[in-house]
């Protein structure tokens, strides 16, 4: 074994001590470069270090993305505006640069089933997330239940302060389901906790008028409504169902 060999296996082997992973899968591709181009020391290191800060950049972003427990990847390039001429498609795409969380602001988006509110929420969810903001959705019943076990086990206030820690959370499908006047009281007091705070996004198909029949004390559905509305876009979408458009336009043979 010569010299040069040893020294740089012993690269190979601080590289691995180091934890430098990309840097010891890239050494020998960059070294063949580097000695085909005349490539100084310097441009060397600075491309060697750049396989692993991008790698180490692209495996955070991967997390927030598991962390947001979205149900699909779908983004807004695979949104088709055409087939839905209700909604602004500026205004999506403002929503996209998240400038409405710099205040703390709420996004609400309100239609019928199939209108595309979870595919628009889960969008903004995965930009927010794209650039390491913390962002978490989940559905308002099982956010309830969630609130629910806990406070069963004595741990409501762990379980809240969780919910309130994500700088986005989406709360998606308010309405689809009833909710009790327990339940109702949880979910105020998340709400509250995140108010001025936090942005919270949330999809309903129940117009505010109806939400006094969605949270059974109108007291607490004007307390919920107030928090959430007060510094909110709202988008109302409406149109057909996504979901239907083909089997509308089938025609009895
Ligand atoms: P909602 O939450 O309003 O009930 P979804 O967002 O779940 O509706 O949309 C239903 C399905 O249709 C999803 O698979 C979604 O990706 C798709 N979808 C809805 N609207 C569009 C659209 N305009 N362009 C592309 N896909 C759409
Ligand atoms: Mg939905």
């Amino acid at each position: 074994m010569n010299s040069a060999t040893t020294s740089y296996q012993q690269l190979q082997q601080n590289l691995s001590d180091l934890k430098l992973e990309q840097m010891s899968l890239h050494l020998n591709e960059v070294v063949d470069f580097s000695v085909r181009n005349q490539v100084t020391l310097i441009d060397a290191l600075l491309k060697l270090t750049d396989h692993e800060l991008h790698t180490r950049e692209y495996n955070r972003i991967q997390a927030t993305i598991k962390a947001g427990a979205f149900p699909h990847l779908k983004e807004l390039k695979d949104f088709d505006f055409t087939f839905q001429p209700t909604i602004n498609q500026q205004q999506i795409l403002d929503l996209a640069t998240l400038r409405f969380m710099e205040d703390n602001k709420n996004v609400i988006f309100l239609g019928p089933s199939g209108v595309g509110k979870t595919h628009l929420a889960t969008s903004i969810g995965i930009t927010a997330a794209k650039r390491r903001i913390s962002t978490h959705f989940v559905k308002c019943h099982d956010l309830i239940q969630q609130l629910k076990r806990a406070k069963l086990e004595n741990k409501l206030e762990r379980r809240l302060k969780h919910y309130t820690k994500y700088r986005l959370l989406i709360i998606d499908e308010i309405g689809y389901l009833p909710i009790d006047a327990e339940d109702a009281k949880l979910f105020f007091q998340l709400i509250d906790l995140r108010y001025e705070k936090q942005s919270t996004l949330f999809t309903t198909n129940v117009n505010f008028k109806g939400w006094d029949s969605v949270f059974p004390e109108p007291k607490l559905a004007n307390a919920i409504l107030d928090r959430i509305l007060h510094h909110a876009y709202v988008i109302s979408i409406a149109g057909e169902s996504y979901r239907i458009q083909n089997h509308l336009s089938q025609e009895i043979p």
